[in-house]
């Protein structure tokens, strides 16, 4: 039997999310759960056994050579456990004890969600075949992970690269994280919705108030919609050039619902990382959307388990007209 697959899972505030993903980042077998958020831990935990009792009952499962976990941060693998903010009945959540005990033997890999959308794009979307790279996620919250060196950087916890909590502002506002000014305080989709209707915007008659309302306002050339939007990519773009003058990336990858605003983000954010990214060095940075869908989340689980157990056909880049390794158990 060949063991050519990754068990991967994505935990996220809405649904649980599990797959057994080949080695060319294509799930071959898929369960799903919404996320029981508001219970307690143990009935969140009962769903994710359900969700990989589902793929361990499939004929794949002895093809499966590590398991691949992405959770909503944040989280400490280097003992094994979850403390999601949008799960309030997982704190300091053993996650990986839970799993081993339907898993078995299987090596286990945890790392935050942010890390795992990053080792996707590097794996198979717009950070491919790059030394250095930060992916983002810019959405409800702003989380991401980074690139070093050819390689997917997850730190000794698995949250290395979460850019959402560096400061930007010193004096700014309170962040939930207990700092001040962070970037997702000010970049977030609910922080460039709250800011826009502070400054006047009203939505229209549908009263959807999220941040799509207001891109679709800037679309149109609401000036307040508009300096909420630059106000964001005024944030990402500092902690960006941040990141490259410290460990020089190369490309800044950014995806989640608020980069789905597409050039109402972007060009504010090339012009403002303009103004951020002056060293000589850092100049070239490229900023592009992310590549990877839904599925980010499990393939770069996948990919990053695979990478922490040394299993290279999961790793590269796939390299073009070359067929699978396989190895035999
Ligand atoms: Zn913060």
């Amino acid at each position: 039997m060949p063991c050519d697959l990754i068990a991967a899972l994505d935990i996220g505030g809405t649904k649980i999310a599990g797959a057994l993903v080949d080695g060319n980042g294509t799930p071959v077998v898929r369960a799903r759960r919404a996320t029981p958020a508001r219970e307690d831990g143990a009935t969140v935990m009962r769903e994710v056994a359900a969700v990989l009792r589902e793929m361990t009952a499939t004929e794949d499962w002895a093809r499966v050579a590590a398991v691949g976990i992405g959770s909503a941060g944040p989280v400490d693998a280097s003992v094994g456990t979850v403390s999601p903010v949008n799960i309030p009945g997982w704190r300091d959540f053993p996650l990986v004890a839970g799993v081993r005990e339907i898993t078995g033997e299987l090596p286990v890999t945890l790392v935050g969600d942010g890390v795992a959308m990053t080792a996707a794009e590097h794996w198979q979307g717009a950070a491919r075949g790059r030394t250095g790279a930060l992916c983002m996620v810019v959405s409800t919250g702003v989380g991401g992970g980074l690139v070093l060196g050819g390689r997917v950087h997850p730190g000794p916890t698995g949250n290395a690269g979460h850019i959402g909590h560096i400061s930007v502002d010193l004096d700014g506002d309170p962040c939930p994280c207990g700092s001040r000014g962070c970037v997702e305080r000010i970049a977030s989709g609910p922080n460039i919705a709250r800011r826009a209707l502070d400054g006047g915007w009203r939505p229209g008659p549908d009263g959807d108030t999220t941040a799509e309302a207001v891109a679709v306002a800037a679309r149109a050339g609401d000036p307040v919609a508009q300096g909420s939007f630059a106000r964001a990519a005024q944030a990402l773009a500092a902690g960006i050039a941040a990141t490259a003058a410290l460990v020089e990336i190369e490309i800044a990858v950014v995806g989640g619902g608020v980069a789905g605003a597409g050039e109402v983000l972007f060009a504010p954010l090339r012009r403002a990382l303009r103004s951020y990214a002056t060293l000589s060095y850092v100049q070239r940075l490229e900023v592009v959307p992310a590549q990877m869908g839904t599925d980010a989340g499990l393939v770069g689980a996948a990919a990053v388990a695979a990478q922490e157990r040394g299993l290279d056909r999961f790793r590269a880049p796939r390299p073009e007209g070359r067929g699978l390794l396989r190895e035999s158990r």
